[in-house]
């Protein structure tokens, strides 16, 4: 595999900037992932790699050789989709023999099958390799679609949403997999998605992207601890992270500049009232099975964080806040960083 790298590339789709000056390496063996609500810019990163798309300024590089004005054949990238698309009149071994049996690359039949039936091992399709494309469970098929990317050996793999039309409980077995087969491959991965839990179990570097610009880079780890503004601390979390503005706790030192707290659910415990000066009031409780969702109102603002399912709190009932470490966010919304605070 090889690594790729975009150096300040550009987009515009007439006054739309699709992608802005956008750095990235995606080195050998990382699995990246950029994530972004719709709109972001994602699938234009990913169609600007592949060749679909011209950059307006920018080069990219595939395993050290510049290829931005390649034609998309010879970039030796393959290509996940995130709407399947198999080819319903053909077996699942002829649909992942497809790219290879392509006239361009001419691979013998034997070394076909070697690759199709390792393939299908790996992602445990073994036993369904003569049966229809149609004939197949959703997340069947989504194997078969991952498959037909890794029958190849490219430089590159790009993942545009691939799991995205999937019920929760098959996206989860599948965000496993994906994770276990790219660790066994080596395999180089640029993924997008706009779901942050995909984010945050598979990549080794999340891009959280947003109008086209990359606001952060780091581990996953980094994006949720130190974010470095108000924006990403919200991409990532759930419940999400709560913003309360720093007027509202002026009994609380803070860093100067401090405009807005943002507190997760594991900066703000809750108790029973004991003479603490911050008080809020509980206002519904969720119970779902292993912890609680507390919903609070603090001088008019919600705030959510989470509490022993066997804690006992009523709606309407008054409790104590103590905030454990927030984070502080300037007047622009930038992360005053902890060693300021
Ligand atoms: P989604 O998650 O909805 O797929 P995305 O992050 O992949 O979104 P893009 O598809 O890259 O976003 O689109 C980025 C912006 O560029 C959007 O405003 C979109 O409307 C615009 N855009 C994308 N392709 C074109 C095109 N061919 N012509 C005009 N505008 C386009």
């Amino acid at each position: 595999m090889a690594d790729v790298i975009l150096r300040n590339i550009s987009k515009r789709f007439g006054n739309v900037e699709a992608v802005r000056d956008l750095c990235l390496a995606v080195n050998d063996g990382e699995f990246v992932v950029l994530l972004g609500p719709s709109g972001a810019g994602k699938t234009t990163a990913l169609r600007l790699i592949t060749g679909l798309e011209q950059p307006d300024a920018g080069s990219i590089l595939i395993g050290g050789r510049e290829v931005t004005h390649d034609p998309p054949g010879v970039r030796d990238i393959a290509f996940v989709f995130q709407q399947y698309s198999l080819y319903p009149h053909l077996t699942v071994y002829d649909n992942l023999a497809f790219p290879l049996r392509s006239p361009a690359r001419r691979v013998p039949e034997p070394l076909i099958k070697k690759r199709v039936e390792q393939t299908a091992e790996l992602l445990h399709i073994s036993g369904k390799l003569r049966n229809p494309a149609t004939r197949l469970s959703g997340g069947e098929m989504q194997r078969v679609a991952i498959g037909r990317a890794l029958v190849r050996d490219p430089a590159i793999y790009l993942m545009d949403e691939p799991l995205s039309s999937l019920d929760a409980k098959l996206r989860a077995e599948l965000r496993l997999e994906l994770k276990r087969i790219q660790l066994e491959l080596g395999a180089t991965i640029l993924y997008v998605t706009h779901d942050q839990v995909e984010a945050m179990t598979m990549a080794s570097r999340i891009g959280v992207i947003r109008d086209g610009r990359l606001l952060q880079l780091g581990s996953p780890r980094e994006i949720y601890e130190n974010p470095a503004d108000s924006y990403v601390a919200s991409r990532i979390g759930a419940p999400p992270i709560n913003f309360l503005p720093a007027r509202l706790v002026p009994e609380v030192v803070l860093p100067a500049g401090t405009e807005m707290l943002g507190i997760r659910t594991e900066h703000l415990q809750i108790g029973k009232r004991n003479g603490g000066r911050l008080v809020g009031r509980v206002h519904r409780v969720e119970h779902l099975g292993e912890q609680n969702h507390v919903h609070l109102e603090y001088k008019g603002k919600m705030l959510v964080t989470l509490a022993d399912p066997h804690q006992p709190l009523d709606a309407g009932e008054d409790v104590e806040l103590h905030l454990l470490h927030p984070l502080y966010f300037d007047a622009a919304g930038r992360r005053i960083p902890a060693a300021m605070r």
